[in-house]
Parts: structure tokens; sequence; C-alpha cells
């Protein structure tokens, strides 16, 4: 990796093209013309979201492919080696998964365990020098998130949060927004991200308080990251309430609404749930509206203006596109578009949100 990543920049630098080239796409092409290795990527928990997105995604993408998984069930090694011809010798298990520090196959470890387990695992990661890549939501609490940045920070490697929506066209259109308002002061925020579920047995993981289970760590950082880009500004206080009342979830919310406060009096009412469904996020402002409609679904998110323009450029792949934007902000050491104070800040939010509820009160942020 290094060498490819010296190399690379050496050439961009003797080119004297930059930052400024890399954000036009000219980067890309650049990157097409040069003498490459792609970045190997160890999976880490191949669960449903390994499985069904990240490793077909990583077959798709230009700058990194699979290279290593690590795992705690033997049965599926064979089933994975032999459909992406993964190496015996990048196969791991979480007991030695801080040897692939000495495994140049591998240049990036995804966590994508259950949330309980994103800390332990990523900073074993990080102190194995390899560059971090996390699902959201990225932690149970600051203090865990802490932990990461920090153990990322003292082994100079880069971490990056798995948000896909923030690598999405039509979500970049939205944020952009955020900073241009075209339709003029923004007013108020409409969000829900939700799935209409009906919860798992008690002993899955995500029905269980201290693995990140239930609704607000699940769906509801897309709600709250949704009303944070959207309004490209950060909340000032919450009003939340969770909802256990579904037979199935005792230990964990089924549903949870929330109000975010923000400056210049914009309000974010939002609302998530894994037991009814729905998917948007809109923005009133003063001179017009706009949504997304689905806002955080796999495919086809899209909007559309209270003026009739339509938000809806195509992307193929958002599990691709996002992985192949963090592969290239290592191969070109610039900063990554979700690194993990984003993550961060959105736990902060979770946790206030939680104790929200509890003490039935409003609380600043
Ligand atoms: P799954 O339950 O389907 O898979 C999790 C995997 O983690 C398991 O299959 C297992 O893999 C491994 N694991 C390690 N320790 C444990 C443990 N104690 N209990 C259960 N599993 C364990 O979950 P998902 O794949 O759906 O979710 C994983 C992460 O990805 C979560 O953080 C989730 O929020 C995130 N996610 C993100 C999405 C997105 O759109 N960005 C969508 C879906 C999930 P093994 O058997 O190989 O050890």
């Amino acid at each position: 990796m290094s060498t490819l990543n010296t190399s690379r920049r050496q050439l961009i630098k003797r080119a004297g093209l930059g930052a400024a080239l890399l954000s036009t796409g000219a980067g890309q092409r650049l990157w097409a013309s040069t003498p490459k290795r792609k970045l190997g990527v160890a999976l880490v928990g191949l669960g449903y979201y390994s499985r069904d997105l990240l490793a077909p995604a990583l077959q798709l993408t230009e700058y990194c492919e699979l290279t290593g998984i690590v795992t705690g069930s033997p049965e599926k090694i064979p089933v994975w080696q032999q459909k992406y011809g993964i190496k015996d010798a990048n196969v791991y298990h979480y007991g030695n998964m801080h040897t692939i520090a000495n495994n140049p196959d591998i240049d990036i470890i995804y966590i994508v365990v259950p949330t309980g387990l994103h800390m332990k695992y990523s900073v074993i990661a990080a102190n194995a020098g390899k560059h971090v890549w996390c699902e959201k939501p990225m932690a149970m609490n600051v203090q865990e998130c802490q932990n990461i940045i920090d153990a990322c920070q003292k082994n100079k490697v880069k971490l990056s949060i798995g948000y896909r929506m923030q690598h999405e066209p039509n979500t970049q259109t939205v944020m952009q927004y955020a900073s241009s308002r075209p339709y003029g002061a923004i007013h108020r925020v409409d969000t829900i991200a939700a799935y209409a579920g009906n919860g798992a047995p008690a002993d899955n993981w995500r029905m269980q308080a201290h693995m990140g289970g239930g609704a607000l760590y699940d769906m509801g950082v897309y709600a709250i990251n949704g009303a944070r880009y959207a309004t490209g500004l950060e909340p000032l206080a919450i009003t939340a309430k969770r909802d256990f009342s579904h037979p199935r979830f005792t230990e964990v919310d089924n549903t949870t609404s929330f109000t975010l406060e923000f400056p210049e009096g914009i309000v974010a009412s939002c609302k998530t749930s894994v037991v009814e469904s729905g998917n948007h996020l809109k923005v009133d402002a003063e001179n017009g509206w706009y949504k997304l409609d689905p806002m955080s679904e796999y495919n086809g998110v899209s909007g559309v203006t209270s003026d009739g323009k339509k938000l809806d450029k195509f992307l193929a792949n958002q599990q691709a596109k996002q992985m192949d934007d963090d592969a290239l902000a290592i191969l070109n050491n610039t900063p990554v578009l979700v690194p993990g104070e984003e993550g961060m800040r959105d736990i902060a939010i979770v946790r206030a949100a939680i104790e929200s509820s509890e003490k039935d009160k409003r609380i600043e942020l």
C-alpha cells in the first residue's frame, strides 16, 4: 500500500494538480492511468450486511477489493473462500485478527459486527496498523467513539464511518442546499427512517440493549444524520419519546420519536421505527420545499422540489461508491467524507434522546 500511495502522491505532486483535480473526477481518471493494485479489504463479521451488500459491492469497486475475512463461524469460511477466492492466509477469527498487522494483502479492516462490538474490533484493527472502516451506528456512546478515533490517530490510519447516504448524489444535493439555501431560510425538517419488521428472538443482538439493538441506534441515526446534513447545523436541544409497546420489544425501543431544535429556529421532527415503515426527508423553507423519498433505502434514493426539479441522479451501487470514495481518500491521502467525529456527533444525540425519554424532559446538547 505504501509503495502505491507514494507513487500516486508523487505523480499528483509532479503534475502539480492536487486536491482540486481530484475533486473533479480527474483524479479518478489520473488514477486509471497509473500502475496500481486495488487496496485490500477484510470484512469483519460475515452477517447480513457483509454477505448481501458489502461483499457483492466489493466486486464492483475500482479502488478496493475483498481480500480477507474475519469470522467466528467456521462453517462460513469455505463458502466465502469459494465464492470470492479468498486465500487461506487471509482468513482470520476474532482471536487472531490482530495478526493482520503482518498481512500485506489487507490494507483496510471493515468492522461489520453488532454495534456493541464496534469499538473493540475497530481498536484492534487500528492497532494492527490498518485503515478502519466502521459501520453505523459508530459505537454505544461518545467515549467508545472517542476511543476509536484516538486509536486511529495514534496509529496514523484513516477512519471512515459507513454512512452510505453521504456518498449518494441526491443526498449530496440536499447537503449542498443546506449551504446554498436555494429556497431561502430553512424552517423545518421532517424525517422518518423506519422499516416494518416484527422484531427478532430475544437472543438476537438487535433486541439487546448492550449490543446496540432497537430502532434508535439501528435506524435513528439516519434521521439524526439527515436532519443534520439537511440543515448543515448542529442541534441545540432534543426532546424524545421511546416506545417499547410492541410485545417483542422489552429491552430496546421498537419506535422512537424526537424533536431536534436547531439554531435559526429550525425544528426537525424525526421518527424511527423497526416495526412500522416510512422513509423520507422533507425540508420546508421560506420560498419552497424539497424532499427525498426514499431517503435511506439501498436503491432509488430520489427527490423532488416544490418548483418541480427532480433530484434523480442515478447511482448503481451505494456501497461500491462509498467504499471507492473511502479507498480514494486513502490512496490520495485526502480527508475522508465521513470521519469518526461525524459518527460520534450522532451517538451523542442518540444518548441524549435516551436521557430525554428516560427523564421525560428536554435535553440541551
Ligand atoms: P448480523 O447479525 O446479520 O451479522 C453480524 C455478524 O457479526 C454475525 O453474523 C457474526 O459474523 C458477527 N458477530 C460477531 N460477534 C457477534 C455476536 N456476539 N453476536 C452476533 N453476531 C456477531 O448483523 P448485520 O450484518 O445486519 O449488521 C452488522 C453491522 O452492520 C451493524 O453495526 C449494523 O448497524 C450495520 N448495518 C449497516 C447497514 C447500512 O446500511 N450501513 C445495513 C445493515 C447493517 P460471523 O459469524 O462471521 O462471526
